[in-house]
């Protein structure tokens, strides 16, 4: 029987070295003593190492692996991988397959070709992987090639931290010890630890491949770089949850049977607004598991792509005129016995844990806003916040009538009642009334309460969830340090916390905004509220080295100033590095491609006007249509000409901040000239000699 037509629970985790798994295959007491560590987050011991790595590679044999590899997310945002066969030679000339617990939990690849941002001197080439036991093993299957993957953290000789993935445990370590004092305090002696969970929705555009392989631009950058609009865009808004079409259809199935063998539960897909924009969802679960899956997400919506003819692009604006991506990254946090700490329960003015943790988030957001606008700061990212189809860059909250409300009563001296939710009458007879949720669905809102849980909508649909989830959990982890301390302190804890509520309802309400944010009249609100509007990246990455985030960081041994300091200089330095690809891409398509289509074509026209004049007609409208033509042909060679001084320039500053400020200020103003130029040709030369696929082949066809 063929693939498709095993069921879902046959596939469903295939390919995981799960829990099911691991208890049939090791010892009981070894299987015991390994969940033990897991949860207790100790170091695993030598011997228990070698027993589950013995385990693990008879189960990796059986599915056809020959090599295993330490898989990790290095600070380019993508994830990396050194395979090294099970094979290992006997004295006889023979080989038996061998997998030790050492070559489990840990690898030493060299580190000297991964961005360090400084924190190593390329001589010092000895980088370390080390396994990371709560994100289980699984085996992928690339072509033929079927291999063992261990996720792992990666680290320098020293001990920094080189990853995406370390940052994103500590601030989990930092988080539960936070969390937890508070919730003893508050009387709950249950709960052993509290985890951060997300479900990232993520979006992303689907091509065919034909086009992708005519456009160097989404080749080397990802992005358009020239197109002009198409006559039809997303203004009838009939793509949006439209009915899928077959062969996107057909792509999606193939998709998540991929994900459901890695154990990844792909559960929603959808059209979104522009077209050709699609979304996936899967069920959330731990923010580290989860942020290793949405890297396997990635990885397989554009492997499964190219299977079938068509190419993933999940940068953040490929297309402009259109919406761009974005990764809505769903987050609460919840206990080890199933608590979750952001459920308002029906009568949430009387719930002290849940408003608690509520005020804990605002003041939070309010008070770092400049750090999560940081986490999402990207060349990419720069196109979508604040263009009126993805949040603004001024950080604030949704939190809906009902929580609002009660936030207003808690500054007023205590929360007294909840207003209810009520029904949805639908005005026919045959439909049930509906429970109306007590917070609507706010797009706008970088950060909205969706019910029980936030979604911080500003993540760019290319980025790890990395960064945005370590940010988030280490402020909230800070604010409820901060909580733990007045309360451990108190005598009267109820007391203590309804002045600790309203005094964060005072000092934050501002942040609450539950209107429009696309609208300029709140971008004037907020300037009067004290909110910060950043809005580029540069400008951003810049408050990242603030004494107040330094001292965050390393309060919470979430990173080091030197560690934090490498991460920025990296960001910074690959900010300048993807705009000076897309100048030198636009150089090359400009001249190579455009300048000669553009020149072809004004000489035919030109011999046309010959063979009229000579036919005794007059030639005035072919005329007007070269000097036009002429007119953009000398717009484009002058600002190819600028383009290029800009671009040398900006990559010949030595300051990491300098440049990147050079290459925001002066390369995108004049690549965005060559494109002016370039798209008024588009609509002048004749189609058929027009070298690139247009913005409505590639979005239209199918
Ligand atoms: P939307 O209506 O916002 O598009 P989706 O269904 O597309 O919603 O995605 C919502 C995401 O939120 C899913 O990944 C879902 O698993 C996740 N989610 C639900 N509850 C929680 C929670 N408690 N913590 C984190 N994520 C959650
Ligand atoms: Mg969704």
């Amino acid at each position: 029987m063929s693939e498709n037509f095993e069921s879902v629970a046959a596939i469903f985790g295939k390919n995981v070295f799960n829990d099911v798994v691991m208890r049939e295959r090791l010892p009981k007491n070894v299987y015991k003593e390994f969940k033990k560590t897991i949860s207790e987050g100790r170091f695993l011991d030598v011997a228990l190492a070698d027993t589950v790595a013995n385990a693990m590679k008879d189960w990796a044999i059986e599915k056809g692996a020959t090599h295993f590899c330490h898989w990790f997310q290095p600070m380019t945002g993508l994830t990396a991988e050194k395979h090294d066969s099970f094979i290992s030679p006997t004295a006889e000339g023979t080989t038996i397959m061998e997998f030790s617990g050492k070559e489990l939990t840990q690898g030493e690849p060299d580190a000297s070709s991964f961005p360090s941002g400084g924190l190593r001197a390329t001589f010092e080439a000895r980088g370390y992987t080390a396994w990371d036991c709560t994100s289980p093993a699984f085996i992928k299957e690339t072509g033929r090639n079927i291999t063992l993957y261990i996720p792992c953290a990666f680290c320098s000789y020293n001990a920094e931290a080189l990853d995406k993935k370390t940052p994103l445990l500590r601030s989990m370590d930092a988080l539960n010890k936070q969390a937890t004092r508070v919730l003893r305090t508050l009387g709950n002696n249950t709960s052993q630890s509290v985890g951060a969970t997300l479900g990232p929705e993520q979006e992303y555009f689907l091509i065919d491949k034909r086009f992708f392989e005519k456009r160097l631009d989404l080749m080397l950058t990802g992005r358009t770089l020239f197109g002009a609009a198409t006559p039809r865009g997303q203004e009838m808004s009939d793509h949006y949850f439209g009915a899928l079409h077959e062969r996107v259809a057909s792509f999606m199935h193939d998709v998540n049977v991929e994900l459901w063998k890695l154990g990844v539960s792909a559960k929603t897909q959808h059209n979104e607004v522009a077209p050709a924009q699609y979304e996936l969802a899967p069920v959330f679960s731990t923010v580290n598991v989860a942020t290793d899956h949405n890297q396997l997400v990635m990885e397989t919506l554009q492997k499964v792509a190219l299977r079938n003819n068509l190419v993933c692009l999940l940068y953040e604006k490929p297309f402009s005129g259109v919406n761009g991506s974005g990764k809505h990254n769903n987050w609460s946090m919840v206990t080890d016995d199933g608590i979750n700490l952001l459920e308002p329960g029906s009568t949430p003015h009387d719930n002290m844990v849940f408003l608690v943790m509520l005020c804990a988030v605002l003041r939070a957001v309010d008070k770092y806003s400049k750090l999560l606008r940081a986490s999402v700061a990207t060349a990419g990212n720069d196109h979508r916040l604040g263009a009126h189809e993805a949040p603004p860059a001024i950080v604030s909250v949704f939190l809906g009538n009902q929580l609002t409300d009660i936030i207003e009563q808690l500054g007023e001296g205590g929360a007294k009642e909840s207003k209810a939710n009520g029904h949805l009458k639908l005005g026919v007879s045959v439909l049930p009334p509906l429970p109306k949720d007590c917070t609507d669905r706010n797009r706008t809102s970088p950060f909205a309460f969706t019910g029980n849980k936030f979604e911080f909508r500003m993540v760019g649909s290319a980025q790890s969830t990395s960064g945005p989830m370590f940010v988030l959990n280490t402020i909230v982890a800070d604010v409820l340090g901060e909580i733990a301390e007045e309360l451990e302190k108190s005598t009267n804890v109820k007391t203590a916390a309804q002045k600790i509520l309203a005094k964060i309802s005072k000092e934050h309400r501002r942040v609450i905004f539950n209107g429009d944010n696309y609208t300029e009249e709140w971008a004037k609100e907020a300037v009067k509220r004290g909110l910060l509007n950043i809005k580029s990246t540069v400008e951003s990455l810049k408050t990242i080295m603030d004494e107040e985030n330094v001292k965050l960081f390393v309060n919470h041994n979430v990173l080091s100033k030197a560690e934090l300091k490498a991460r920025t200089e990296i960001l910074l330095d690959s900010y300048s590095m993807s705009i000076n690809i897309e100048a030198r891409t636009a150089l090359n398509i400009a001249q190579r491609q455009i300048l000669p289509a553009a020149i072809e074509y004004s000489g035919k026209v030109a011999k046309t006007i010959e063979s009229i004049s000579n036919a005794g007609t007059d030639p005035s409208a072919q005329k007007k249509s070269l000097v036009r033509t002429c007119e953009l042909i000398s717009e484009l060679q002058n600002s190819i000409d600028e383009l290029k001084k800009a671009a040398t320039v900006a990559s010949g500053i030595d300051n990491t901040v300098k440049r990147a400020e050079n290459f925001r200020d002066y390369v995108i103003g004049a690549m965005k000239e060559v494109r002016k130029a370039v798209d008024g040709l588009e609509m002048t030369v004749d189609a058929k000699m027009w070298p690139l696929p247009t913005y409505a082949e590639m979005l239209f066809i199918k």
